[in-house]
């Protein structure tokens, strides 16, 4: 195998790396935007719902630890 054919080889290697990174994280972005969930699993289990972005967050939190959002707690356990 002469030079230029291995940097041709090594090219072409590349351009499929890149290509099958391109795919897999727009794929996953897609999958995103179209569920409006995490895809992964929330547990709300002893947590403050978020209002405006439904995730959870420890109750001891004022505020949403994803948006900002000031959390309710307070208002309904104070
Ligand atoms: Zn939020």
């Amino acid at each position: 195998m002469d030079q230029g054919t291995a940097i041709v080889l090594i090219t072409i290697a590349a351009l499929l790396g890149i290509t099958a990174t391109v795919a897999i994280v727009g794929r996953r972005d897609r999958e995103v935007e179209e569920g409006a969930e995490s895809p992964f699993a929330v547990s709300s289990e002893g947590m403050t719902a978020c209002r405006h972005c439904g995730r959870g967050n420890l109750v001891t939190d004022d505020v949403c630890l994803y948006c900002g959002t000031p959390l309710p707690n307070h208002e309904e356990f104070g």
